[in-house]
């Protein structure tokens, strides 16, 4: 969760107002001024069904609340196609619907554009100036009237083309059976003031931290590289601001990582809910996922199901902006609830934490084994793995 201002059902006033007719513009609640001005506006029951399916539309979590990720979301989804001038801006990639639109396109029509993300990065614009070679236009990269007069006269020849799915596995395959050379970032969540959800012994920054720093020793000593994306934050872990998402996938981008895991735990208001889940970038709306993320985030969570008591609650897409942002294949783990008396009794418990590492890494292990080497789910030991 983020410390910033949100907003849900119940709240009202001039940020709710904006909400609103955001929402509006997206035709998901009509467009009408609130009695007596925006001062006024409520995000009341209409409003909150309407984030709700936005955020489910948006491959977000549905939770009805207004934070900084669905705010941005909010924001990128006003653009279409042809609205504005989309170039190709390294420090802060261009962001919204209309590159979605842009790299669908150019997608179907056969240019490996990458994944649809909606952000205007660099193989967007590569792919988008090998277009404009082919159309006829000046390849300079930017997506402006006479790109969107050629865009708009071809019709669509292929549809649902994934090149970038089959690229991805490519690059695995060529990658060899092996860990050895191969970099990987783990990202223990928060840090600094931030320490994510509170526990009776430890706060999730410093159980994540703790798992990461396990994660890490294992992965060095299969012969790989492994880079924390924070330090422990310790003495002084009251001030220092966490690392954003984007800061961490910028990390991870420009180390040229392989590889990307992210670790967390869940927080409910019912001590119930419990169990372990794992993120992988999709997004429903554009209709694309990372394939070797979906297969990644499955051998984590069958390797930890296998080797732990944690319910199973599967690996879902999610376009957070760690996942979104990152180049290479990214996970995110929810390693259980802390709210949850019996998965905080085994998340401190460093033993505990010593067997999700395992899991974790023989997960990216089994990544790299080519299908016919492949041992049994929740057998394969760190001897075991090729250095
Ligand atoms: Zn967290």
């Amino acid at each position: 969760m983020s410390s910033k201002r949100t907003y849900r059902r119940g709240d009202s006033g001039p940020a709710v107002a904006e909400i609103r007719s955001k929402l509006a513009v997206l035709g998901l609640i009509p467009d009408e001024e609130p009695p007596g001005g925006p001062l006024t506006a409520t995000f009341d029951d209409v409003t909150d069904r309407a984030v709700r399916a936005f955020q489910q539309g948006h491959g977000m979590r549905v939770d009805g609340v207004v934070g900084p990720a669905t705010y941005h979301a909010l924001d990128e989804a006003r653009w279409r196609l042809g609205d504005r001038i989309v170039f190709y801006v390294p420090a802060r990639l261009m962001a919204g619907d209309d590159v979605a639109a842009l790299q669908q396109r150019l997608l179907d029509m056969g240019f490996d554009c990458g994944r649809v993300d909606g952000l205007f990065g660099v193989e967007t614009e590569q792919s988008l100036r090998e277009f404009q070679r082919n159309v006829g236009v000046v390849a300079d990269g930017t997506c402006g009237p006479a790109t969107f007069k050629a865009l708009n006269q071809l019709t669509r020849t292929v549809v649902g083309g994934t090149p970038h799915a089959m690229r991805e596995s490519e690059a695995i395959n060529r990658a060899g059976p092996t860990l050895a050379g191969k970099l990987v970032i783990v990202d223990p969540g928060h840090g600094g003031a931030d320490h994510g959800v509170a526990g009776d012994v430890l706060d999730e920054d410093d159980l994540m931290y703790d798992l990461a720093s396990r994660v890490e020793g294992r992965l060095t000593a299969t012969g790989s590289s492994a880079f924390l994306t924070r330090g422990p934050d310790r003495p002084n872990r009251s001030s220092g601001a966490a690392p954003s998402e984007a800061e961490r996938a910028g990390f991870a981008n420009a180390a040229g990582a392989d590889l990307l895991i992210s670790l967390h735990v869940e927080a409910h208001a019912n001590p119930g809910a419990s169990g372990v889940a794992t993120y992988f970038y999709g997004n429903d709306r554009y209709g694309h996922h990372s394939a070797i993320g979906l297969r990644f985030a499955g051998l984590v969570q069958r390797e930890i199901c296998a080797r732990t008591d944690l319910v199973d609650l599967r690996s879902h897409p999610l376009s957070w902006d760690l996942l979104r942002r990152t180049r290479m294949p990214a996970v995110r783990i929810e390693t259980g609830y802390l709210t949850n008396p019996g998965d905080a009794a085994r998340l401190v418990d460093p033993a505990f934490r010593d067997v999700l590492a395992e899991a974790v890494v023989a997960a990216v292990q089994r990544l790299y084994l080519p299908p016919d080497q492949d041992a049994e789910t929740g057998f394969l030991r760190i001897p075991e793995l090729r250095v």
